[in-house]
């Protein structure tokens, strides 16, 4: 244990992993002694950030009397730790900080042997500050100046947009820092908007280095790199030339960066959020596709298909009402913005990953512009400056807001212009943070009528309320949109101001396929939308209503649809939609989002819960599937440079028996008293199976294991694949997880939007293993597939054609994947994907079963 009396180190990151190997480095120094080290590191695990209120109880945490030193890397880790200190609850304490200007890697070194040996805060400190001179004085050549001190160096270094590095010495002996150029083409679709500024402005804050940009094809700039409001404000547009002026440390690493990104596209992930084409679609696909809007077209704009008719719903909107009397002192008024833009924060954070599990990660990037805002350094040095002259917190805020949005209003490019309502939304937000005023909420069933969405509203919106929804403003191409259609929401878009006077309750009728929309219709445009709507909800109806009866194929063959639940109430919906049991239940959810692991009796509680809301159908309950992206912060794993194939899912359990044992317990508790499956994930080695089932034996105590528990794991790593028939003899059944598997079949991290081309389930390498499992198991263990795969349109008939008989998918999907497989010829499915096997790509074998469909509803 370390010495209290000794001072204490707080490491601010945007990037845990960077945090802790600087730990671990710096503690291979201390041979053994100890010093209180705190990591305020990163937003999560894998989330890159930094946040004022864990770096606040970081301080708090190896804070004594003796004080801290912390050591920041780029960018708004310094902002953010400014505002930690801010939230200090003793402000005494406050005066034993002290932020240190030294590099982490090397001031951490330094100030951890001096704090080890019980140097005082100022000797801490002034170790941590001289920790370059060592390896300055070791490099510096007798003839060369020091680079990036200003006023030592005059040259330019230029680099072209091919990131080739030239040097141009300019007015030498001048006193100028050194800088560095490039120049790059805009090659978006969008132009710089949203998602690749912001991609662009949160490369520029992990780095070391001061960076102005400048449109060389408008003129218009420099503005800093580091903001995301000013970089907007260059209004570049596809095709614009882009110059990168760096100075700084990272001077050069910073303009070849910005280069490379651009050449990639800021890694925008090209069609991902772009609404798909209906060409290609067979009929009885594409009138589940939206219709493309051109922006040019005059509102009101199809968004999101369907037929939504009802009564107009508000918004029920709380006015925010800025406080303009008497206002605290600056230092607490500035409190005030520190606490809700990290309340804030944090809640889009929540929004962000909920999106990214249910829609995915393109859709979930949408967020991570809005959190960039909420890090714009010029946005709360304005807002900063305002208090310091005497304005309130929710006015200072307010004002700067409205003065960012008028920029972004003013900008002549239609797509930015859009990007005001990010803004807008975000700084709302923070503003109903700083006042308290409750969000806006529909309270009755409807169709929602307002002026637009932000995207955690759409997010955030009950279907069962809202049967479609009309924005005065907004458009195809915004994110309520994209989040609208993702979810199933009708929607119509910039049906301007005027609908915003339809009263509360007046009956209003909407096509979200075309666009059309009636405000207290005639009983003869009414009866046609009741007909429209009648004919499309009877589809969806009939498909609800058979959604209890078994699902047999045209030619005979049955199916099991069962439902992923990650809660009780998942359970609840996918009893409604007629699930034939739960395929998967992502027990992890329970353990994520908290400090401590649910005990048994918590565990056993939330298994029988599920059960009960199954209505005794069968439950396959996963065991704990954390690491990789889903770490708990209370299992503090070690050091992993590729978390996702590290301790992971079973491996992890396996290293930690006390917790898996216990889960193991609550499962057989459950298996006592309902159908119940356990299930192993991300198993490689037949080693961890056996493993796992003695350590489930010693769970189930003397009694022995449940009669009726079936025991299965999931297939999800390739080599588990491949030598499926090792595993089979241990096994009542497997399901695989074609997600995973995906992902490590094609080298393509799940997450990560610059590799999402590859993650592709149908792609043949994927479909062979696939293959491989079903024929093993044939005969011997039933085979599911529980991946998002088993509710996509065009990789069912491929499944099915591969053997698989049970599908386990979303609640509300499982009527349409019961109505898809009785559409469905097993043995044309079969010669189908024998041909699959054989194809080159994922769009080869897309086209052949859309040849298949065609053919089949001919
Ligand atoms: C899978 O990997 O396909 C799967 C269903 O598990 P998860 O998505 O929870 O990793
Ligand atoms: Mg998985």
């Amino acid at each position: 244990m370390a010495d209290r009396q000794n001072v204490g180190l707080v490491v601010v990151s945007h990037s845990r992993t960077l945090a802790l190997a600087a730990v671990s480095l710096a503690s291979e120094m201390l041979q053994g002694r100890a010093v209180n080290i705190a990591v305020a590191a990163g937003l999560d695990e894998t989330t890159f950030g930094t946040d004022a209120v864990r770096i606040k109880e970081s301080i708090e945490e190896v804070g004594g009397p003796a004080g801290v030193v912390v050591l920041m890397d780029v960018g708004s880790a310094v902002l953010s730790t400014e505002l930690a200190l801010d939230l200090l609850d003793d402000q005494s304490a406050r005066d034993r900080v002290v932020l240190s200007p030294a590099p982490i890697v090397e001031g951490l070194i330094a100030a951890a042997v001096a704090a080890a040996g019980g140097a005082s805060l100022r000797e801490v400190a002034a170790e941590a500050r001289g920790a370059l001179m060592a390896k300055a004085a070791h490099l510096t050549e007798p003839t060369e100046t020091t680079t990036g001190i200003p006023g030592e160096i005059s040259s330019e270094n230029t680099v072209d947009a091919g990131g080739v590095v030239g040097v141009t010495e300019t007015s030498v002996g001048q006193p100028i820092a050194e800088q560095v150029v490039g120049v790059f083409t805009v090659a978006n679709e969008h132009g710089l908007h949203a998602r690749p500024a912001a991609r662009l402005v949160s490369e520029v804050r992990a780095l070391d280095a001061s960076v102005q940009l400048r449109n060389l094809t408008t003129g218009s700039g420099p503005v800093p790199a580091n903001s995301l409001t000013r970089v907007a404000t260059l209004e570049a547009r596809r095709d614009h030339q882009i110059e990168v002026r760096a100075s700084g440390p990272q001077a050069k690493q910073a303009v070849e960066h910005l280069l490379t990104l651009a050449g990639r596209h800021f890694d925008e992930v090209v069609g991902a959020l772009e609404l798909p084409a209906r060409a290609e679609s067979p009929s009885a696909l594409s009138s589940m596709l939206p219709s493309v809007a051109s922006s040019s077209q005059t509102g009101p704009l199809p968004a999101s298909p369907g037929i939504a008719i009802g009564p107009a719903r508000k918004l029920t909107a709380v006015p925010i009402e800025i406080e303009q009397g008497v206002i605290g002192d600056p230092a607490s008024e500035w409190r005030r913005i520190a606490e809700s833009v990290a309340e804030v924060r944090r809640d889009i954070e929540h929004v962000r990953v909920r999106t990214a599990r249910e829609m995915g990660a393109a859709e979930a990037g949408i967020f991570d512009a809005h959190l960039t805002l909420l890090a714009d350094s010029e946005m709360l040095a304005d807002v900063k400056g305002r208090i310091a002259a005497g304005v309130g917190a929710p006015a200072a805020w307010a004002a700067c807001l409205a003065e960012v949005e008028r920029q972004w209003a003013e900008l002549s490019d239609p797509y930015l212009r859009e990007r005001a309502g990010d803004v807008h939304a975000v700084g709302q937000q923070v503003l109903r943070s700083l006042t308290g005023a409750t969000a806006e909420q529909v309270l009755a069933v409807g169709v929602l009528v307002t002026r637009d969405l932000t995207p955690a509203q759409a997010a955030g919106l009950d279907a069962e309320r809202v049967s479609g929804v009309v924005l005065a403003f907004g458009s195809t191409s915004s994110h309520a949109a994209i989040l609208a259609r993702a979810r199933d929401i009708p929607l119509v878009v910039a049906a301007g101001p005027e609908v915003l006077d339809i009263p509360e309750g007046t009956l209003i009728v909407i096509d979200g396929g075309s666009g059309e929309l009636h405000t207290d219709p005639d009983p003869e445009v009414l009866g046609q939308f009741r007909r429209r709507a009648g004919e499309l909800a009877e589809r969806r109806a009939q498909e609800l209503a058979l959604a209890g009866q078994p699902t047999v194929s045209r030619d005979n063959v049955s199916f099991e649809v069962a439902a992923n639940l990650g809660s009780v109430a998942d359970a609840r919906s996918a009893l409604a939609s007629g699930a034939d049991g739960a395929g998967l239940v992502r027990t992890e959810f329970l353990f994520l989002g908290r400090s401590t692991a649910p005990d048994q009796a918590e565990q056993e509680q939330e298994y029988v819960a599920i059960a009960d809301a199954m209505g005794g159908r069968r439950v396959t309950l996963r065991t704990l599937d954390v690491g990789g992206d889903k770490p708990l912060p209370y299992l503090p794993s070690p050091f992993e440079q590729n978390p996702f194939l590290g301790l992971r899912g079973i491996r992890l359990c396996l290293d930690r028996p006390a917790l898996f044992r216990e889960q193991l317990a609550a499962i057989c508790h459950s298996a006592r008293r309902s159908p119940t499956s356990v299930m192993f994930p991300m198993i490689s080695t037949v080693g961890e199976l056996l493993q796992a089932r003695q350590i489930l034996e010693e769970a189930a105590g003397p009694s022995g294991l449940p009669a009726d528990l079936r025991v299965g794991m999931m297939v999800e790593v390739p080599a588990a694949a491949l030598k499926i028939q090792s595993f089979l003899p241990h096994l009542d059944f497997v399901s695989i997880g074609t997600n995973d598997l995906t992902q490590y079949t094609l080298a393509a991290e799940r997450g990560n939007p610059a590799v999402a081309s590859f993650s592709d389930a149908l792609d043949p390498g994927v479909l062979q293993l696939i293959d491989r499992v079903s024929r093993a198991a044939h005969g011997q263990v039933d085979v599911a597939v529980c991946g998002e795969a088993a509710s996509d349109e065009l990789s069912i008939p491929v499944l099915v054609g591969l053997g698989v008989r049970e599908l386990s998918v979303t609640p509300a999907a499982v009527p349409r994947v019961k109505a898809n497989l009785r559409q469905l010829d097993v043995g044309r499915c079969r010669a189908m994907a024998q041909v699959a096997l054989t194809l080159a790509s994922p769009d080869d074998v897309r086209k052949l079963v859309l040849a298949m469909l065609s053919e089949s509803s001919a």
